[in-house]
């Protein structure tokens, strides 16, 4: 790397120094947290020729800087269910950077989150919706609230429990939160209406993934699974291959999977497999997405309902099992860390031409090195999955001018977004010394802008 840029030793060993400290000083600070730990080393250790060419990244503290939140929020949500018992759960936002724009990202209401997966979210946020090119700082948030096997009035009561909380915190211009996993449509409809009681106002930016008829945007449901499929074509593109005629499997069957699929067979590709957290259905002659849709959107049921009318699929419990199936690419679009070494090993002997990232850190980086080693064409999730923020921020600038596009329209930015950020990252793997490997080029690209600002912005 240091010969491409032409960077002498020293250079490069006070660069590495640097990192080293400041990962350290990040675990001492936060013990415990091993997925906001695993999220920085990846990007520090990619930063290491950056840092080394610009030392006044190293003079500002900007990896300290970057890697701190500039704040932590969390709060007790206390909601009473059906039978009249009362529960407390934990809530979080993390602010973590607004060198670029107001915070902004998703909250997830799960049992797994806590500190460290809010945290981690949030710090990979401030690079993507760099990446993304649009005025955007990077927060995350949720609760370790199950919405599995709630009825809908416990949903709202918990829903506008956590808003009436987080509602002191956001606004307009100073953090705009929206869905991630568990946080959809309707929760989104609960916290709009609670908040805007709590304000006495109608502020249409104060939410993002709202409903068509009050301020949403159309194409903010299928961004995030539209964009990774084109980021995806893009990088097939460049290798001389295309979609059509591969065999493609998704994990998950939720938001970002569900439009991956569908956008993935527009291009011509067959889907041949699926899954949820409980196990995964394969059929190899192509999955019906509009009876997933079915299953997963509107009856909120298991995927292993999909043999009741296609008794010709597999359903098969677990679901790391996925990965054993044989396909031309993979679109992990379910969770953090669901594809380790021996999935990427099963996947690379299969001869898997590309994987594409639409969950957040889905591959640990065990597997991530061994698909750039065998030249797996790869998809990181910060630049893949960027399309779900990218179109949030045009959902922003719509209510900001009250107006709304056509389905078309933002459909054309949305593309024009992810051919950028695409290229953006390549040029950033090349510049600096990694041709081929976008997962550093996507953390190099998306750092520059970050980092130029906070050094702009000054110490306050
Ligand atoms: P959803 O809640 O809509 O869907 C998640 C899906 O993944 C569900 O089908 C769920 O199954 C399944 N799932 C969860 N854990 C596992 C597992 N271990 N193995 C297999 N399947 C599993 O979430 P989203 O689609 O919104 O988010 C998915 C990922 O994409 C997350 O990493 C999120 O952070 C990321 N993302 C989402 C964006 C968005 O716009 N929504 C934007 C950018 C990133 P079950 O039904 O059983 O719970």
């Amino acid at each position: 790397m240091g010969v491409a840029l032409g960077l002498k030793k020293d250079e490069l060993k006070n660069a590495k120094e640097y990192v080293n400290e400041v990962l350290a000083l990040v675990k001492k600070k936060n013990p415990g947290e091993t997925e906001f730990h695993q999220a920085v080393e990846e990007v520090l250790h990619s930063l290491i020729p950056i840092i080394a060419k610009h030392p006044v990244y190293m003079d500002n503290g900007i990896l300290e800087r970057l890697t701190e939140p500039e704040r932590l929020i969390t709060f007790s949500v206390p909601w009473v269910d059906d039978n009249g018992k009362t529960h407390v759960n934990r809530g979080f936002r993390v602010q973590f950077n607004s060198a670029l724009g107001p915070y902004k990202g998703g909250l997830r209401f799960h049992p797994s989150v806590n500190a460290s997966i809010v945290k981690f979210l949030g710090f990979e946020q401030i690079l993507k919706n760099s990446l993304t090119g649009q005025p955007l700082g990077a927060g995350k948030g949720g609760s370790d609230f199950d919405p599995k096997g709630k009825s809908d009035g416990e949903i709202m009561r918990f829903t506008q429990s956590f808003a009436t909380e987080l509602n002191k915190h956001i606004g307009p211009d100073i953090d705009i939160p929206a869905g991630d996993t568990g946080v959809g449509a309707r929760e989104i409809g609960f916290m709009f209406g609670q908040m805007k009681r709590l304000r006495g106002a109608y502020e249409a930016g104060i939410l993002t993934g709202k409903g068509l008829e009050y301020g949403g945007s159309l194409v903010r449901k299928e961004a995030t699974g539209y964009g990774t499929v084109y980021f995806l074509n893009e990088m097939l593109k460049d290798a001389g291959l295309s979609l059509n005629g591969k065999r493609v499997t998704v994990s998950g069957s939720g938001n970002v999977s569900i439009y991956a699929m569908e956008k993935a067979a527009e291009s011509g590709a067959t889907i041949v497999a699926c899954s949820d957290s409980d196990g995964y259905i394969y059929d190899p002659s192509g999955i019906e997405i509009a009876t997933v849709k079915r299953i997963k959107e509107e009856e909120g049921k298991r995927i292993s309902e999909y043999l009741k009318t296609h008794p010709g699929a597999e359903y098969h419990s677990g679901c790391s099992g996925i990965w054993s199936l044989p396909c031309d690419i993979a679109l992990p679009c379910a969770t953090q860390n669901e594809i380790d070494e021996n999935d990427a090993q099963m996947l690379v002997k299969n001869h898997v031409l590309a994987v594409a990232e639409g969950a957040n850190m889905p591959s640990t980086k065990a597997a991530k090195d061994l698909f750039v080693k065998n030249n797996v064409l790869f998809a990181p999730a910060k630049a893949a999955n960027a399309g779900g923020v990218a179109v949030s921020s045009l959902e922003m600038a719509q209510n900001s001018m009250r107006l709304r596009w056509t389905f078309e329209e933002v459909d054309q930015h949305l593309q024009k977004i992810m051919k950028n950020i695409y290229q953006e990252t390549k040029k950033a793997s090349e510049e600096y010394g990694y041709p081929g490997d976008l997962s550093v080029g996507a953390n190099l690209a998306g750092f520059k802008r970050v980092a130029d600002a906070l050094v702009s912005q000054g110490v306050v």
